[in-house]
């Protein structure tokens, strides 16, 4: 097989590469190829160094991949500079307040700024991992070699093992075609330059329902058109019927049952067409549109069909190793799509950089969590109460409101609950779910508590710090066996 080497040739991220990036050598075989700089392949190609493997990545684009330039990191900067006008323009307190705006220009160059330094600590950490990276688009020739294409020249790479984390894509509808202008996706609204006076958001997933978060604090006038027949279809159900309501009462128009079937854009307006569920067509118009219906996995110019590769729908195969069907070839991330979620393709990157250097892991996806950034937040992991019914267990809840809680109260945060589902036998947690201020960080310890497999009395018998929005899981907990000290006595 050829065993071409070149030196790594840089494009638009040059920048980013820090000085001294190991040379590629000439006629290396490396030990694994990784293709994907995204949390997903830079995060296998860390763990995979550390175990003592000679790493190379292959990545057309930069590095950080969709979480850190397009996703989880750009859009937390915009949520966390959006939530004091949130909490200053929802509050009686602050006087003069109608004059407060935002600066949009300063806002994204933060953005920027935060991505900058988030992608630079990735370079960073390829070179104290003596991780080789290049820049190009990768395409297997067979299982055991890649030809990169970097600014029209092409090269061959060997790696006994190679991990493919190639990711996702904006998906789209068939009778939509995104123009990046008034008509946008979640890559092109990370730089809108103008606050649109109002905006229709096709998906009520969550990627948007927490864009619909962003603009309605920027005083947008927000529409969310969602198919199903509520948001956030995967999460509990009390949990959807709460945030609806809070979204609601927040100012959000949220649309259900309704489907959108297509969108033009005119000079100055988009006009969207709809359906309801009894086939009933309709059209709303807006200044801007966002398409958020879910994402597609990136498989172009990979050649999956080359070697052989199985895919389910458009998404490459794996088991819980990591592995696909081709001995030594690895999926893990949003191209396998089992989770799409930052930290699931991370932690399914380890599992396989694991398995190949000789450990024996899988991936458990029951305890990887479901974080989403509304304002209050939502957590959660398990299953929700009706799968637990679904499944036929024989379960026991325990709640506690926020509004009980003194902190809540305290910092002005009220609303939302924690949920707790528990085996009513021997109190296996059998799912946790938080509506609330913080509950992305809150989940955290519900997760430790399963990993060790504590019991929701376990839970419950944590003494915690006061006031503390933490002492909401305690008292969700010891609600479960009726014991909560600060809710009303039942029956
Ligand atoms: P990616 O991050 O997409 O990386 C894949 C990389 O592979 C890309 O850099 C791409 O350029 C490269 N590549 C593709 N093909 C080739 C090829 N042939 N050759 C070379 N390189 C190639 N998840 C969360 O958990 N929390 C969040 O808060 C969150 N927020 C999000 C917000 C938005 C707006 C979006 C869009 C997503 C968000 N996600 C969030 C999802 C998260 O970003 C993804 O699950 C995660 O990035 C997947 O990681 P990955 O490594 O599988 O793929
Ligand atoms: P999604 O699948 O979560 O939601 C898409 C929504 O669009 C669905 O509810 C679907 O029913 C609806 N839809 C599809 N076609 C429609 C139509 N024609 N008309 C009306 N509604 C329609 O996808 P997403 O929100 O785009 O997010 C993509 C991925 O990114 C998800 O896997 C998500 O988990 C991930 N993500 C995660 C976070 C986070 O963890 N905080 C944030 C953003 C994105």
């Amino acid at each position: 097989m050829p065993t071409e080497v070149v030196m790594p040739s840089h494009g638009p991220t040059a920048q980013a590469t820090p000085k001294g990036n190991p040379t590629i050598k000439k006629g290396v075989s490396y030990d694994i190829a990784v293709i994907g700089a995204g949390v997903g392949g830079y995060v296998a190609a860390i763990r995979a160094a550390q175990m003592g493997a000679r790493i190379l990545v292959i990545e057309k684009d930069k590095l950080g991949g969709t979480c850190l330039n397009r996703g989880c990191i750009p859009t937390k900067s915009f949520l966390s500079d959006v939530k004091p006008l949130y909490r200053i323009r929802s509050s009686s307190l602050y006087e003069g307040k109608e004059k407060l705006t935002i600066n949009v220009e300063k806002m994204i160059a933060r953005k920027n700024k935060v991505v900058e330094i988030m992608t630079k600590g990735v370079a960073s950490l390829f070179k104290s991992n003596e991780i080789h990276w290049i820049q190009g688009i990768a395409t297997f020739v067979d299982p055991k070699t890649v030809e990169v294409l970097t600014n029209g020249k092409k090269d061959t790479y060997r790696a006994n093992n190679i991990i493919i984390a190639t990711g996702s894509r904006v998906g789209t509808i068939p009778s939509l075609s995104i123009d990046g202008k008034s008509l946008l996706s979640s890559d092109d609204i990370l730089d809108i330059q103008k606050i649109p006076k109002d905006m229709i958001i096709i998906g009520g997933g969550v990627i948007g329902i927490e864009f619909a978060t962003i603009f309605n604090a920027l005083g947008t006038e927000v529409t969310i058109l969602e198919m199903l027949p509520t948001i956030i279809s995967t999460e509990d159900d009390e949990v959807i019927r709460g945030l609806k309501i809070i979204l609601e009462k927040q100012g959000v128009k949220i649309l259900t049952d309704t489907r959108v079937t297509g969108a033009s854009p005119t000079k100055n307006r988009v006009i969207v067409n709809i359906q309801d569920y009894s086939g009933k067509e309709e059209q709303l118009t807006a200044e801007t549109v966002l398409m958020a219906v879910g994402r597609v996995p990136y498989t172009e110019k990979l050649g999956t069909e080359k070697i052989g590769l199985q895919v389910e729908g458009q998404f490459i195969k794996a088991n819980a190793r990591m592995e696909t069907n081709v001995d030594g070839v690895y999926a893990i991330g949003d191209v396998i799509g089992k989770t799409m979620l930052a930290h699931a393709a991370s932690a399914e990157g380890i599992v396989a950089a694991e398995n190949i250097m000789g450990k024996s892991r899988e991936i458990d996806y029951r305890k990887i969590p479901s974080c989403i950034y509304t304002f209050p937040e939502v957590a959660s992991v398990g299953l929700t109460e009706r799968e637990a019914g679904e499944c036929g267990m024989d379960i026991q809840v325990g709640m506690f409101p926020y509004l009980y809680s003194g902190k809540a109260m305290a910092i002005g945060e009220p609303e939302g609950f924690v949920k707790i589902i528990g085996e009513r036998e021997l109190g296996e947690i059998v799912g946790v779910h938080i509506l609330g201020e913080h509950a992305t960080e809150l989940i955290g310890e519900c997760l430790l508590a399963m990993h060790l497999e504590a019991t929701v009395e376990d839970l419950g018998e944590v003494v915690k710090g006061h006031p503390t929005l933490s002492e909401t899981i305690m008292e969700a907990a010891l609600d479960w066996s009726n014991r909560s000290i600060h809710l009303l006595r039942k029956g």
